[in-house]
């Protein structure tokens, strides 16, 4: 089976000591292509460095609204020059996250929206991060639309009909481990049956969101556990493991241009 970790954090210092460790799990496991997902300026600068130390390694750019408080136009004038590397294939994360408001709304909003013009200038694909926006998220998106943008939404959460409007924008969905926790996951269990198989992309987010048959040996995620999430998800959609693993691994590609 080949998989595609679409979204992880392995730039986190948490894996410093044991980075090709994780990696060989990671091969071990079928995972052939991992995205290391940048937040600031750091974490991009690190994220596009490990990418080109391996193949099968690629990396975002961007500002996550986490740290919106702390982005400028220097910051990203230094991520567009990070994105000259060609092992740098999309823009992200960035959107809105209104749960924890670590930078105020204005913040956020400003940047999120001057981040999808510089990516749409770049012609590089999104990664969304949106968290209780509250509808301002798939407004914004709306109110600023472009043919061909390609883009994920990552950890996706949320009902059905948030889901249907994230598809007519042409969205890709991300999948996490969430899916095999029993009682977070059952509104996203109920979901996944619903979501076309050509639309779908696997994610770990690790080092967060370990899945369940991990959790109780290790508490760090890493790009290896991203098969528990493939194997929940050909259950709750009832789909043969291999078939749907290939077809995921397709999107993944087509989203990223890899
Ligand atoms: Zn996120
Ligand atoms: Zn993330």
């Amino acid at each position: 089976m080949k998989l595609f970790d679409s979204h992880c954090h392995l730039d986190d210092r948490i894996y410093d000591k044991d980075f090709k460790d994780v990696l060989s799990r990671a091969d071990n496991a079928g995972v052939s292509g991992i995205m290391i997902v940048g937040v600031d300026k750091k974490s991009s600068a690190k994220a596009v460095t490990l990418a080109e130390s391996k193949p099968g390694l690629y990396a975002s750019v961007g500002f996550h609204p986490h740290d919106a408080k702390e982005c400028s136009k220097e910051a990203l004038e230094f991520l567009v020059k990070l994105a000259e590397s060609p092992k740098v294939k999309a823009w992200g994360e960035i959107g809105l996250d209104f749960n924890r408001m670590y930078s105020p709304r204005e913040d956020q909003e400003r940047w999120f929206i001057k981040q999808i013009e510089i990516a749409d200038e770049l012609n590089l694909p999104l990664i969304f991060h949106e968290r209780d926006s509250n509808g301002r998220f798939l407004e914004i998106l709306e109110e600023h639309p472009k043919t061909g943008r390609k883009g994920v939404i990552h950890c996706f959460s949320g009902d059905e009909e948030k889901l249907e409007r994230c598809l007519e924008l042409n969205l890709y969905i991300g999948i996490t481990g969430i899916l095999t926790i029993k009682s977070r996951g059952a509104k996203l269990r109920n979901l996944a049956p619903l979501i076309p198989t050509d639309r779908i992309l696997i994610e770990t987010d690790a080092p967060y969101l370990t899945p369940a048959p991990e959790k109780n040996k290790t508490r760090r995620n890493e790009p290896a556990f991203v098969k528990s999430v493939l194997l929940k998800l050909a259950e709750v959609r009832g789909e043969e493991p291999g078939d749907l693993a290939r077809v995921v691994y397709e999107n993944t590609c087509r989203l990223y241009n890899i």
